[in-house]
């Protein structure tokens, strides 16, 4: 079968190096070229335009970054929609807003072609090994057919509904994550000025209720004053974005998320854009006057 990736970016690039691994032929397409050096030196075919892949795939995977390119790669100029084939399948595994992966999937449906949210957790390191945590949204019969194939870039692959239910779930994961590395910076950033060394505390706690893979993952970033991503910052206020808007939408006040939005908006501002997401501890140090380092 010959699969199209468009998006070989951080995560888009081992993923499709895993699938050309798995035997699959790949036709890729990116706008930053160099970004496909790599998998057209590994046998990949170059795609001209989202287009053009389709026209040569049956079966369209897009890993962007946010929901206008999506919606630009699957229903703009020279698209995924003017190419594919009736009976084709898209999986866009892109973290997005749940609206915009129904509204596509609508366009797309009208054309004959499938389509399925699939979103990722586990970040690059897991994306290079194959072991992604993939939530899908989208018919289970269409789930069924794919299944196998993206177990080849996951290690579990689980339909959390109809279409757009990956990326709920996904906004779910980077509230929980979020609200997480908040509340171990303020509890490190106290403990620290309060005179209690952070490491301690996190030695102490780790294994007790408080315990998480979160605080596992970050507090030994924070320790070390290490913010390089990573989880960049601003991949993170994309995600809770999309989480307030699809709140606003559906009427569900999310006021925790607002609050951590707005720290991390602070850190933008003070150009911290681009560090890993435990960066959001400088936000409380900022305040105390103190660093919660080892
Ligand atoms: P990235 O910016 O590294 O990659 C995105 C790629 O899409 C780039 O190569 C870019 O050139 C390409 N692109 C953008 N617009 C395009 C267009 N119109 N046509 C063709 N190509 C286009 O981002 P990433 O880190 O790989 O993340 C991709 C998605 O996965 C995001 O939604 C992100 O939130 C999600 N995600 C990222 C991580 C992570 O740790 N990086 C973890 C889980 C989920």
């Amino acid at each position: 079968m010959t699969i199209g990736f468009i998006g070989l970016g951080i995560m888009g690039k081992p993923m499709a190096a895993n699938l050309m691994k798995a035997g699959y032929r790949l036709v890729v397409h990116d706008v930053a070229r160099d970004r496909l050096r790599e998998a057209l030196a590994n046998g990949a075919e170059l795609g001209t335009s989202p287009a053009d892949v389709a026209a040569r795939s049956e079966l369209m995977i897009t890993m962007l970054p946010n929901s206008p390119h999506v919606r630009e790669v699957a229903l703009g100029a020279h698209g995924i929609v003017e190419g594919a084939r009736r009976g084709a399948i898209l999986i866009d595994m892109s973290s997005i807003a749940p609206a915009t992966s129904r509204e596509v999937a609508a366009v797309l449906a009208a054309k004959g072609v499938e389509m399925l949210d699939a979103p990722v957790s586990g970040g690059e390191p897991k994306a290079v090994d194959g072991t992604l945590a993939i939530m899908v949204g989208g018919k289970p019969e269409v789930f069924d057919q794919v299944k196998d194939l993206l177990l080849k870039m996951g290690s579990s692959a689980v339909l959390c509904g109809g279409i757009g239910s990956g990326n709920v779930t996904k906004l779910a994961n980077q509230i929980i994550v979020a609200l997480n590395i908040a509340a171990m910076s303020e509890a490190l950033v106290l403990a620290t000025k309060v005179g209690v060394k952070p490491e301690t505390v996190f030695n102490a706690i780790k294994g007790g209720l408080a315990g998480s893979t979160v605080l596992n993952a970050k507090a030994p970033m924070v320790l070390d004053g290490n913010f390089r991503p990573g989880f960049r910052i601003e991949l993170h206020i994309k995600d809770l974005q999309n989480a307030i808007d699809t709140a606003r939408e559906a009427g569900v006040p999310i006021p925790l998320t607002s609050q951590v939005m707005e720290m991390m908006q602070a850190l933008k501002q003070d150009g911290k854009a681009g560090q890993d997401h435990s960066g959001l501890v400088q936000f409380y140090e900022k305040l105390a006057g103190v660093q919660a380092r080892r």
